[in-house]
């Protein structure tokens, strides 16, 4: 027999993709009627604008449809009283969290940084591959694009414009296929803007898209972090929590010094350095298959030894990434190097946690 106790328990299983937790707990469902094969309820958001409402009114339809006697869902959309929102999030409780306001609503899994010895190896472009083969693998993701002075994450995922506010934080925009993304490029007036930073302004930017950006239930966050192993990756790795570090380098990378420096600074952070990226190793002639290596020869075994670090993927230059990246389309792109590469960091990923230090 359907009834209003029927309804909220099959209810339970929507979940607010922001909170990660079930509308009904969140104390969101309000007013239901069963007549017939009809199931009437209100719907409270935080906030009527909540870009996800459509989302959460589809899954609630999708679970009720699937009960057998349910055959019409009517939704009535409604914003929650202020004492609703406060149960969700007290205020004493959102004052005392250090980190931000939205830190403690956030679910974060695995944290990993993508770090490399110097700009344009292609750090960016496997950081948006990694969270678009995790995501494809099931996972829910978010980027956080730590290169404050030259960020172009949301280009790569064709994102633009501001990102939503929500009642206790800004909301990451979301990609195509649901990956969340933060980035200064999306809180910029233009996203041609230049960002001339120093550290604890950095620091201070980079602390905020960790505790002030609802991420809401994350699987993996990547963070794309400045270039170089100079001083603006050790303040955003020193601001944020890691479980692991990815480096990415090319075959015409100071190797030997990259190898030193992203070996020191992860040491100084105590976070293992999970694997080592060749990214541009060779171009694959598309005629015979031919491997050309256009920069020399790889150094990336030696420079994975030394590191004491496994070499996990070598990814050839592939003109289609270029265009993909280019043309907003990352997650369009496909590769097998890519999915086995995520698939290897989620496994390698330690579920311990550094301590930041500029809290
Ligand atoms: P970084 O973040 O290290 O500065 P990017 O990821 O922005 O580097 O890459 C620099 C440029 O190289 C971009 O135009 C990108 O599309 C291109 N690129 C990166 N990796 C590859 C690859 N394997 N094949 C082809 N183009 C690539």
């Amino acid at each position: 027999m359907i009834d209003q106790a029927y309804v909220l328990e099959a209810l339970k299983a929507v979940q607010d993709p922001e909170l990660g937790k079930s509308i009904v707990d969140l104390g969101m469902v309000h007013d239901v009627a069963v007549e017939g094969g009809v199931v009437r309820f209100t719907l409270a958001l935080t906030t009527l604008a909540c870009p996800l409402r459509e989302r959460m009114m589809d899954d609630a339809r999708q679970v009720l449809l699937g009960h057998a006697g349910i055959e019409d869902v009517q939704i009535t959309l409604r914003e929650m009283t202020p004492q609703e929102k406060e149960r969700i999030w007290p205020k004493q409780q959102a004052q005392a969290q250090p980190g931000g306001t939205a830190a403690h609503l956030n679910q974060v899994d695995r944290v990993i940084a993508v770090m490399s010895g110097k700009g344009g190896v292609g750090k960016s472009s496997v950081a948006a591959m990694l969270a678009t083969s995790l995501q494809r693998q099931g996972k829910q993701v978010g980027v956080l694009d730590a290169d404050i002075t030259g960020p172009s994450i949301p280009k790569m995922f064709g994102l633009h414009g501001a990102p939503p506010m929500g009642p206790v934080g800004i909301l990451p925009a979301e990609t195509e296929t649901g990956i969340r993304v933060m980035s200064i490029n999306l809180l910029l007036p233009s996203e041609d803007e230049a960002v001339i930073w120093r550290g604890p302004l950095i620091s201070g930017a980079i602390r905020q898209f960790w505790g002030d950006v609802l991420w809401g239930k994350l699987d993996a966050l990547v963070v794309d972090l400045p270039p170089g192993t100079s001083d603006a990756s050790l303040t955003v790795m020193q601001s944020i929590p890691l479980n692991g570090i990815l480096l990415v380098t090319s075959p015409q990378d100071l190797a030997g010094m990259v190898v030193r420096k992203a070996a020191r600074m992860a040491g100084h952070l105590n976070v293992p350095i999970v694997g080592l990226v060749e990214n541009m190793s060779a171009v694959i002639c598309p005629k015979c298959g031919e491997r050309i290596e256009v920069f020399g020869p790889s150094q990336a075994a030696g420079v994975a030894m030394q590191l004491g670090a496994p070499l996990l993927a070598q990814i050839p230059l592939d003109p289609e990434l270029a265009l993909r990246c280019d043309a907003g389309e990352v997650e369009q792109y496909r590769s097998v190097l890519f999915d086995t590469l995520a698939a290897d960091v989620a496994r390698r990923l330690p579920a311990q946690r550094s301590v930041p230090i500029f809290t």
